[in-house]
């Protein structure tokens, strides 16, 4: 299956010490990838997933929504040489109901899931320019990249910004050889949804509606992030790519 191998290339990671973020990093480094993790903290567990796979783990720590892209991108270099795959996967969530949303958590929220990810992707692809390679760009999108949901709505402003721009970034740099395409988890099993699962009425209303009858795990999405990081996505620009057990099919 060499199209979908990874051999030789680099992937940055954002928010890889936990849940779906670290699933993507030890899915890249088990098809043959170095990783960079970008992480507020060190992410033991993660490098040690990833050297046990026989690949190179670099950590760099940062605060996205307030540390500039291009110092983390600079840093990320300095370590590991070059980039090749970004996964924007950090991200955040506040709930409450629109008429009490307040500022703060509109802000934190948007600076985290829609204005990092642009920057980190922006120099990342400039690093790419400047080398002639080809490169891949994934963001986490999300259910509500294409539903309204209920009381998050810097939540599904961002998701549903993180699908415009997805497309926005395939169509002016599939020129240069990168695909920037999203993956679309549904509801999965995370500190994310943790508030969720513990609300004993949304949990059964939510798992009612998900035609696999079960939350989804972290590596239900390790064959699409390789198969969208991959050369067997070349031709792949600008999709979302659901993996939600059934839900955006309901
Ligand atoms: P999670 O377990 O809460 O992990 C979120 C990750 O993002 C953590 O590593 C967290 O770091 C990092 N992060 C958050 N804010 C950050 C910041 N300012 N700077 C650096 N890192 C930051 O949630 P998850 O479910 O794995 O979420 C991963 C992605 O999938 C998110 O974009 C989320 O919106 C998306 N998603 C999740 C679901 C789901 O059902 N779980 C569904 C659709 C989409 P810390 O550990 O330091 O907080």
């Amino acid at each position: 299956m060499k199209l979908f191998s990874l051999e030789g290339r680099v992937a940055m990671v954002t928010g890889c010490n936990k849940g779906l973020g670290q699933a993507l990093a030890v899915a890249l480094a088990e098809a043959g990838a170095d990783i960079v993790g970008v992480n507020r903290r060190s992410a033991v567990e993660t490098r040690a997933r990833v050297e046990a796979l026989g690949r190179t783990y670099h950590n760099i720590e940062a605060e996205l929504g307030s540390d500039k892209a291009s110092n983390i991108v600079d840093r990320a270099l300095a370590q590991a040489g070059k980039l090749d795959i970004l996964a924007n996967n950090a991200g955040t969530i506040r709930r409450a109901p629109a008429l009490e949303f307040r500022e703060e958590d509109w802000d934190a929220v948007v600076d985290v899931n829609l204005k990092a990810a642009f920057f980190l992707a922006q120099q990342v692809a400039r690093h790419l320019v400047d080398r002639e390679v080809q490169g891949k760009i994934v963001n986490i999108a999300s259910v509500l990249s294409f539903q309204g949901g209920i009381r998050v709505p810097s939540y599904t402003a961002s998701k549903s910004g993180i699908l415009g721009l997805t497309r926005l970034l395939a169509n002016e740099w599939a020129e240069h050889g990168i695909n920037v395409n999203a993956i679309a988890p549904g509801y999965m099993a995370t500190d994310n949804t943790q508030a969720l699962r513990e609300d004993e009425q949304r949990s059964a209303e939510i798992l009612g509606r998900i035609p696999a009858g079960r939350w989804g795990e972290p590596d239900d999405l390790a064959g699409a992030v390789v198969f969208l990081c991959s050369d067997a996505a070349n031709y792949v620009h600008g999709h979302a790519l659901a993996v939600d057990g059934g839900w955006l099919a309901r």
